[in-house]
């Protein structure tokens, strides 16, 4: 299949898992997981039709950012760990931040956001598999953090993100999903009305976005579903 066919058949997927649960297909955003992936590539994708790119790296995100590879794509977002020290390459340089899981990172970002003069958007990336190797705040300590969100000047919070255990089978991560929206729902209950503007739950990826969206995701990062297996990294 072509880079376009995929798209096209992603987009349908996204849309019937949607109609399935009575929701409405729009509400739900695709974020095209870029890593690793050309700037022809990203080129080719953005003109037959994807809207939102998300890097994991740094260093990608720069180099994409320099050739303008993202030209014509409505938003860029960063979906991969970032260390406290490189925040000044992304804040500002990309729409929404979905990783951060840290107090000090929150208040890196910050620090990045108020010099800039700007408002930076960012989801509050959750441990929901409970894995140490992966980021994310462990679901305890999530009221404490965006608590300390909302508090914030320069960064509005808008919802949750999370990367459940690689899902092997349909279905595997069906509880994840589950308590990952129960959460969102319980932190946007909880938020101060006039500060925060909660409307984003990331989860779902190339073997489980129909699973998530089932479940309430509003935005699924998809990687090899749209560009097939990636290529290993240089
Ligand atoms: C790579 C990646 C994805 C997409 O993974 P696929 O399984 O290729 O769809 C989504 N989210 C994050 C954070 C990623 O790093």
């Amino acid at each position: 299949m072509q880079l376009n066919e995929r798209i096209c058949a992603v987009q349908e997927r996204i849309a019937r898992a949607a109609r399935r649960v009575g929701r409405d297909p729009g509400e739900i955003t695709l974020c095209a997981a870029t890593k690793t992936q050309s700037d022809e590539t990203i080129r080719g994708a953005i003109a037959a039709g994807l809207q939102v790119c998300g890097e994991n790296r740094v260093q990608e995100l720069c180099a994409h950012l320099e050739a303008d590879a993202y030209a014509g794509a409505g938003q860029v977002h960063f979906i991969g760990h970032l260390q406290t020290n490189k925040v000044n390459k992304v804040v500002g340089r990309v729409e929404l931040i979905h990783s951060v899981d840290s107090l000090h990172l929150l208040q890196a970002v910050e620090k990045q956001a108020e010099k800039l003069g700007i408002v930076q958007d960012i989801l509050l990336q959750v441990n929901i598999g409970g894995e140490e190797s992966k980021g994310g705040v462990e679901p305890e300590a999530l009221e404490e953090l965006v608590n300390a969100a909302c508090a914030t000047e320069h960064v509005r919070l808008r919802g949750l993100m999370a990367i459940p255990p690689i899902a092997h089978e349909p279905g595997a991560n069906t509880h994840y999903f589950v308590k990952m929206h129960q959460l969102f729902v319980d932190m946007r209950d909880k938020m101060p009305h006039n500060k925060c503007d909660m409307d984003c739950l990331s989860m779902g990826m190339s073997g489980d976005f129909e699973d998530a969206i089932a479940h309430g995701a509003t935005l699924v990062r998809v990687g090899t579903a749209l560009f097939g297996p990636r290529p290993a990294p240089v």
